[in-house]
């Protein structure tokens, strides 16, 4: 069972092997991921606990977990694999030898955080009401914080991007930005998470004078929230019933409109 000596005797394998190598091909079941670093230069290679970090020039890692069945081989390019190919978990091919994984129990490209965000790890973001903080910069930082994989909604309540965004706020924003409560970071570009931080921002201190809060500004007698709280309340906008659910890395109340916000992969 590989466990982090496993892990380290490994690292000690390719670290030297693959450093400095070009990735001619890649063979992963997520075919964008591969693309992405086809051709790029392995910076290093690195072990911590039980995980394998394979660096590229691209700001980005392979990241391995082998669980209980999980190896490493390598093969001269065309040679006879000792395992299925129903096995494979990833394979990389550089000028001179194939680096096969098989039966990994997790592999995935994952972003590497900057030195200055490593520096930054771990500390509250910048405050959204009292920081003058470019969206871009924000968008930046939820990437190098967070995985691709990693939900919008907890990004905006992950207080090391940025500091201020409540569970009230974050399905408001949501409604606003007519996201569904899905949305991975992947399905986002940087333009849109940036304006999901700075609407942020704007509610934030448009409820800075007390009172009740309000994210929906219409001279009317309706809510003052659009769908935080309103389970099964028409939607304001469509009159859909809203939608909640516990939802996130923390399992807070999400609330949302099925109609305005459609799952990422209708729009
Ligand atoms: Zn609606």
């Amino acid at each position: 069972m590989p466990e982090g000596d496993t892990i380290h005797k490994i690292k000690n394998f390719l670290a030297p092997r693959l450093s400095g190598q070009v990735i001619d091909d890649m063979l992963f079941a997520d075919a964008a991921a591969a693309r992405r670093c086809i051709g790029r230069r392995v910076r290093d290679v690195s072990a911590r606990g039980k995980h394998l970090f394979i660096e590229l020039d691209h700001g980005y890692a392979i990241r391995s977990h082998l669980g209980m069945l999980g190896s490493w081989h390598r093969y001269a390019p065309g040679g006879d694999w000792q395992r299925p190919r129903k096995q494979l978990s990833l394979s990389l091919s550089t000028a001179d030898w194939e680096y096969v994984c098989f039966n990994a129990k997790e592999v995935e490209l994952v972003r590497v955080p900057s030195v200055r965000e490593r520096i930054l790890h771990g500390r509250l973001g910048p405050d959204l009401i009292g920081d003058e903080t470019e969206p871009d910069y924000l968008a930046r930082r939820a990437r190098d914080i967070l995985d691709e994989d990693a939900l919008l909604i907890d990004a905006l309540l992950d207080q090391r991007v940025a500091s201020g965004i409540g569970n009230v706020y974050k399905s408001e924003i949501m409604f606003i930005e007519k996201r569904s409560p899905e949305t991975r970071l992947a399905a986002i570009d940087d333009a849109a998470l940036g304006r999901c931080f700075e609407l942020a921002a704007d509610l934030l201190r448009r409820n800075l004078g007390g009172g009740r809060r309000i994210t929906r500004f219409e001279n009317d007698a309706a809510s003052k929230l659009w769908v935080y709280g309103r389970s099964e309340l028409p939607c304001l906008r469509c009159d859909t019933r809203i939608s909640s659910r516990r939802m996130g890395r923390h399992h807070r109340g999400t609330y949302w409109c099925p109609a305005c916000q459609s799952p990422p992969n209708s729009n």
